[in-house]
């Protein structure tokens, strides 16, 4: 399995915080507990040319993960419509937490992608589909002391299935783990990952990101169906 973790790599320039935590950036991190013998992992960032995300990366990526919050603008729409097209033809999609609002996020779902926030909450996350193979090796509920609040409601595509809610300490639930299946990709979506707080550092964290990745990885990639005019297989003239 070949994976892309992207990252605007913004935060880490202004906030030692974020660094701190991830040291070289919220990608490296993440690529850091992907790797394993059979999981190859790449790093792009908003800095690289084109995004990091050409032709030949995508084309060569079975899983894209996305993370980004204060540069979702700085996303070129030719860059959105080439990893949309990447995904509809197969690649699977991982969007983490303020991802909710990226570009190509917003455009996989039809929706604004808007939601509650507030910075410095306590979460606990429930699995209510422990027989998702996102969910294996999760325990049923889990807590993160530090997280921000996203509350409902999420304005987000109907998800073919919520594997995971959170529930926040103001009172506030969160459809927090989503699944769809846009075109022939398949897309994740996972809350937890706010940029100072240390939820990717979690190992049920990591371990759902893992499990996310494998399951959005694709059978077939590249699936382009055209819209031809057909002869009958079958003798129809009677
Ligand atoms: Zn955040």
């Amino acid at each position: 399995m070949k994976v892309t973790v992207w990252n605007e790599n913004q935060h880490e320039k202004s906030l030692p915080k974020v660094t701190e935590l991830y040291p070289g950036g919220i990608h490296e991190y993440i690529a850091g507990f992907l790797k394993a013998d059979d999981v190859e992992v790449r790093t792009a960032t908003l800095d690289d040319p084109e995004c990091g995300l050409t032709d030949e990366v995508l084309a060569d990526t079975d899983v894209l993960v996305w993370w980004g919050h204060m540069a979702h603008d700085k996303v070129p729409d030719e860059v959105v419509e080439r990893v949309f097209k990447y995904v509809m033809s197969g690649m699977g999609f991982v969007a983490l937490h303020s991802a909710h609002h990226s570009k190509i996020f917003r455009k996989l779902m039809g929706t604004t992608g808007n939601l509650k926030w507030r910075d410095g909450a306590r979460e606990r996350i429930w699995c209510i589909k422990p027989n998702h193979p996102i969910a294996e090796g999760v325990p049923e509920t889990f807590a993160l002391e530090e997280e921000e609040m996203y509350g409902e409601p999420f304005d987000i595509a109907d998800p073919q299935e919520v594997i995971f809610i959170g529930w926040f300490n103001g009172g506030e639930v969160f459809r927090s783990g989503c699944t769809w299946v846009k075109g022939h990709g398949r897309v994740f979506y996972f809350q937890p990952g706010h940029e100072t707080n240390p939820s990717f550092r979690n190992e049920n964290v990591q371990k759902i990101i893992k499990n996310g990745v494998k399951w959005a990885c694709p059978v077939r990639k590249n699936i382009v169906l055209d819209c031809p005019h057909v002869a009958p297989l079958e003798n129809i003239e009677e």
